[in-house]
């Protein structure tokens, strides 16, 4: 919590009533949605090619997968999926 109260103080340039209103804010957010801040994260992670568990590069991999049979011939689609370089965390 301290990191977060100092990044936001950092962020407001030693502004003390705007820390109060993000904190505020934030505060409101999470009571109302617990895993709104997971959320957010994920989607910044996601912008960046970067992994939502542990923060480390994602690399992309693409992949036909079989859709069945149409008119006698089969079927692909390709698929693309991130993998964490890190973790191995799949996308
Ligand atoms: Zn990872």
């Amino acid at each position: 919590m301290d990191k977060l109260i100092d990044a936001l103080l950092e962020y407001n340039g030693g502004d003390w009533g705007e820390t109060a209103q993000d904190i505020d804010e934030i505060y409101r957010g999470l009571r109302l949605a617990p895993s709104l801040i997971f959320t957010y994260w994920q989607e910044r992670c996601e912008g960046n090619d970067k992994c939502c568990f542990c923060g480390g590069d994602l690399k992309y991999m693409k992949e036909k997968e079989y859709r069945g049979e149409y008119l006698g011939v089969d079927t692909y689609e390709e698929i693309t999926y991130g993998v964490c370089i890190e973790c191995g965390e799949v996308f």
